[in-house]
């Protein structure tokens, strides 16, 4: 049980209908932060999962941390016109898109370091040399407890390096207002769909933190995974947490694997596939939260410019943009941003035009364009509660109604520990490796057909 449904079911004095969505249906929350963030009397604190907690002496049930809540209501046509300041809401998974590009990082290692070419590090780093803004709020794991993680305010390019790389587990980013709020600087940012929602929502019920955040970078998000995830996978290599002190999602040589880093330095793989081929497809598959599948924003949708990374293959099989990003300018904003980066040196773009091999996110364009709306209708026509993007479920084939069941029943199969653990226990060992091997001569045979 979730401490937010422990705080919903002893809740004393306050109407859970003033609060964010945690204290009314905990399994709608994104745990984006945003209510802990904004609440003016310090009220909400995050509790060890990530779920807020509320200490009901200090709440005046201002309704605040409703209003900014990304959980339940999440009417695209009203972030569009936030976001974009009109309603017309683009069709298609990738939104708004003025122009696409894959690009880079100059400095060579924030391009090692990024999860793909960098370009997110690249283009925060460019604002703050330049004196654009004071800060970036962006993310690590956390020093006390490496398997989890936290958002912080980075000053320096050495605090950028630091939080590159892909933390695909759930962050309350939005936390981080409280600090935002109490300051007199300005920010970029570079979060995940959800958060992104909360901000601009924020950003509405108190205009300052729109004036404090200029600059809004949203990453491509096919899902996180539950804050259980990394100690999970450690204790299927006989690590203890404690001993760890850093955690990387996608660690090493491009495209990354999952590592820990152990406190006496040594790093431990701890799969046998990389990020890509394996580990990210078996982790989203039994580890995604409730919320994350009712999702359907998998590609920043309200940011000004979106990044994501640039899977495209060829005919082999092979990658083709291997450290590189994958560039969606969405509004005027993010064209200077990316304009400005490449002029001052800071990034390397090249403009795809009507490149048709930009459209790499096909898997991603399944599942959250298509499965996730499609589970969405299921679970509100049995009655369930669902979040609320007030936008038409897309025409769908059997085929593709039967496919979002098949996925829903894995997903299903991720709640058990019982059940995971030991499908985890074998993916990430030796034994997994002709199925690694399988998995790839398959895709590589689909290429070659498609070409
Ligand atoms: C949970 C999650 C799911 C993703 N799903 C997809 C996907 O399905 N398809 C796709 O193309 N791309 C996805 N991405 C984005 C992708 O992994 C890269 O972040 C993106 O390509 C940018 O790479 P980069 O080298 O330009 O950025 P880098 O220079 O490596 O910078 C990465 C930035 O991401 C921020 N960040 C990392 N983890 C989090 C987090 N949990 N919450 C908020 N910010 C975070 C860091 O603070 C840093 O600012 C996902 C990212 C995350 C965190
Ligand atoms: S004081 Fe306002 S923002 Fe804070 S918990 Fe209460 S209702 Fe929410
Ligand atoms: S899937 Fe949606 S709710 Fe989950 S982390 Fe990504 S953007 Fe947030």
């Amino acid at each position: 049980m979730s401490i937010a449904k422990d705080a919903s079911t002893r809740l004393k004095r306050i109407d859970p209908d003033v609060l964010s969505v945690a204290f009314r249906d905990p399994m709608l929350c994104a745990r984006s932060g945003t209510c802990v963030g904004v609440c003016p009397e310090n009220a909400l604190s995050l509790g060890p999962d990530y779920y807020p907690v509320i200490d009901e002496d200090r709440c005046t049930e201002c309704g605040l941390c409703r209003k900014v809540c990304p959980g339940e209501d999440v009417s695209f046509q009203r972030l569009n016109q936030l976001s974009f300041d009109d309603d017309k809401l683009d069709d298609g998974f990738d939104g708004r898109v003025n122009e696409v590009h894959v690009g880079y990082a100059v400095n060579e290692s924030m391009r090692a370091g990024g999860a793909g070419g960098g370009v997110i590090t690249g283009l925060l780093n460019d604002l703050l040399r330049h004196g654009d803004v004071d800060g970036c709020i962006v993310t690590r794991m956390r020093a006390d407890k490496p398997w989890l993680g936290e958002s912080f305010i980075a000053r320096t390019e050495a605090d950028l390096l630091a939080s590159q790389g892909s933390r695909y587990t759930i962050i309350p980013f939005n936390a981080i207002l409280k600090e935002v709020l109490n300051s007199d600087e300005t920010y970029a940012v570079a979060a995940l769909p959800c958060h992104v929602h909360g901000l601009r929502f924020a950003f509405d019920a108190i205009p300052e933190l729109k004036e404090k955040i200029p600059y809004v970078v949203g990453l491509f998000c096919g899902g996180a995974l539950e804050t259980y995830v990394v100690p999970e996978l450690l204790e299927t290599k006989g690590i203890k947490p404690e001993e760890i002190s850093d955690f990387q999602f996608r660690g090493g040589d491009w495209p990354g694997k999952m590592r820990a880093i152990m406190q006496d330095g040594e790093i431990r793989d701890l799969h046998y596939s990389n990020y890509k081929d394996g580990a990210y497809n078996y982790f989203i598959g039994l580890y995604m939260p409730d919320r994350c599948q009712t999702c359907i924003d998998g590609s920043g949708l309200f940011s000004d410019i979106a990044v994501s990374d640039a899977w495209t293959r060829d005919a082999e099989g092979k990658y083709k943009f291997p450290y590189h990003s994958r560039i969606l300018v969405r509004n005027a904003r993010g064209k200077a941003l990316l304009e400005r980066a490449v002029q001052r040196g800071t990034l390397i773009a090249t403009n795809l035009g009507d490149d048709k091999s930009y459209l790499t996110h096909r898997q991603q364009t399944k599942r959250k364009g298509m499965n996730a709306p499609l589970r969405l209708a299921r679970r509100a026509r049995g009655g369930r509660a669902v979040p609320h993007y007030h936008v038409e479920v897309p025409e769908s084939t059997l085929h593709e109604r039967l496919t979002e069941r098949g996925v829903s029943s894995l997903l299903a199969i991720g709640r058990h520990r019982m059940l995971r653990y030991p499908l985890i226990f074998f993916l990430t060992s030796k034994a997994a490796i002709p199925l690694i091997k399988l998995r790839l001569w398959l895709k590589k045979r689909k290429y070659q057909k498609r070409s």
